[in-house]
């Protein structure tokens, strides 16, 4: 169980509902992050009290400073800061919940610091992939999954071991356009994207979640997190989100974590594990949940899923080109400077004409975030 906790990207969506469970399980806060939401990172300052903050600008940390005189609390800045907090000696776990490529770098960090990895970041395993693993095995560090998907696996797998899996079921929500065609799919707005039916979360997952790249990229997380191959991984809609997803063995049994859609429960069995704990959570009430379906998802009008799947089975680095082709996609698509169709479209362009490489080593990694991204941007200057 955590007892010292360092959250990474503490102003998000799941930052701040972490800090909200470390509340209720009463952990020690040591440290936390944010991008440029300073207003945010000083009321959590004040009311947590770390050792050290980190912001990305120095201006920021500066002005942060300022506000902060008279405290104990050390503020920082940039990749330094970030470092800082990813291994700061009194952590015995670090969460991270920074959104994007740019939560790799200080998961690696973590995880060479020796540190229990609650990691929501999923970007790290899309893009990371075989290299976390490795480097986890290296440091013995166990990575526990905070994705509600991954969650449930895990917690459908107490108990059992890896090599009895059949296959596993991650479910999805199918997002704003269940069920549109792509027909209606090209006059849909970031504002209709930006609707999720069941969660509530930051910008880019939530657009991720709409082109269900969002269930491609946990279908790669599970992949490597779990160490089972792509053809014994399904995704399944269930529009309901009760059914968070599901392990089937060989003797034919499913076992699956149900419970209704709330970030707070996964977030928590990550800090209590391998304990459970008591929460104030809203329990189902099957009378109320009347029926729980399920349907194939569309590939065909959203290309993302397969995309996400062709990835995984190549391997190497073409993972690592999805995930920036897609980020640099969202922001594109979130400034209104493309279309949604334009997204899953780009990503497989840049996945064929993008370096592949076998066996990416960190390096690698970086330089085909570059290009990734930077051939996405030209793609759309022509
Ligand atoms: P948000 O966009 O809400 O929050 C992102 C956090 O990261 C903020 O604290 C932000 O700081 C910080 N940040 C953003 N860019 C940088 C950067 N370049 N360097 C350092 N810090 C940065 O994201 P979410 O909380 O929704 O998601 C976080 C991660 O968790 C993602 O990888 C997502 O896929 C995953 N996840 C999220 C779920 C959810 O329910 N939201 C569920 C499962 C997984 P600032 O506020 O200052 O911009």
């Amino acid at each position: 169980m955590t007892k010292a906790i360092s959250i990474l990207g503490s102003t998000g969506s799941v930052g701040v509902q972490a800090l909200s469970v470390c509340q209720s399980l009463e952990l020690n806060v040591v440290a936390l992050t944010a991008n440029k939401n300073i207003d945010l990172i000083e009321k959590q300052a004040r009311e947590f009290c770390p050792e050290i903050i980190s912001v990305s600008k120095e201006t920021d940390a500066i002005e942060l400073s300022k506000r902060l005189a008279g405290t104990r609390i050390d503020v920082l800045y940039g990749s330094d800061g970030l470092n800082a907090a990813a291994t700061i000696s009194s952590a015995d776990t670090v969460l991270t919940a920074i959104v994007g490529i740019a939560g790799l770098w200080p998961t690696l960090a973590a995880i060479a610091a020796s540190k229990k990895i609650a990691l929501a970041n999923k970007e790290t395993l899309v893009a990371g992939g075989r290299l976390v693993i490795d480097e986890a095995q290296k440091y013995s560090v166990d990575i526990i999954p905070v994705d509600s998907e991954h969650s449930a696996i895990f917690q459908s797998l107490q108990g059992n071991s890896i090599s009895e899996i059949e296959r596993i079921i991650i479910t999805a929500s199918g997002g704003p356009f269940r069920g549109f065609s792509k027909k209606q799919l090209t006059k849909v707005t970031v504002e209709d994207a930006l609707i999720n039916p069941n969660w509530v979360m930051g910008n880019k997952i939530t657009i991720d979640s709409a082109t269900l790249m969002n269930k491609g990229f946990e279908v790669i997380e599970a992949a490597y997190l779990f160490g089972i191959p792509a053809g014994k991984i399904e995704c399944i809609v269930h529009p309901q989100s009760i059914i968070h997803s599901m392990v089937e063995y060989c003797d034919s049994s499913i076992i699956a974590q149900m419970g209704l859609p709330n970030m707070m429960l996964p977030i928590q069995y990550a800090l209590t594990y391998p304990k459970r704990s008591i929460n104030k959570l809203e329990r189902a009430n099957f009378e109320k949940i009347s029926s729980l379906t399920f349907e194939k998802p569309d590939t065909d009008v959203f290309p993302c899923l397969r995309l996400a799947y062709d990835a995984l089975k190549e391997g190497g680095n073409a993972t690592a080109i999805i995930n920036s082709a897609n980020e640099a996609a969202v922001e594109l698509f979130l400034n209104n400077q493309i279309t949604f169709v334009d997204i899953p479209f780009v990503i497989e362009k840049a996945l064929n004409k993008c370096t592949h490489i076998t066996n990416p080593q960190f390096e690698d990694i970086i330089l085909t975030d570059i290009e990734s991204r930077e051939f996405v941007r030209k793609e759309f200057k022509k």
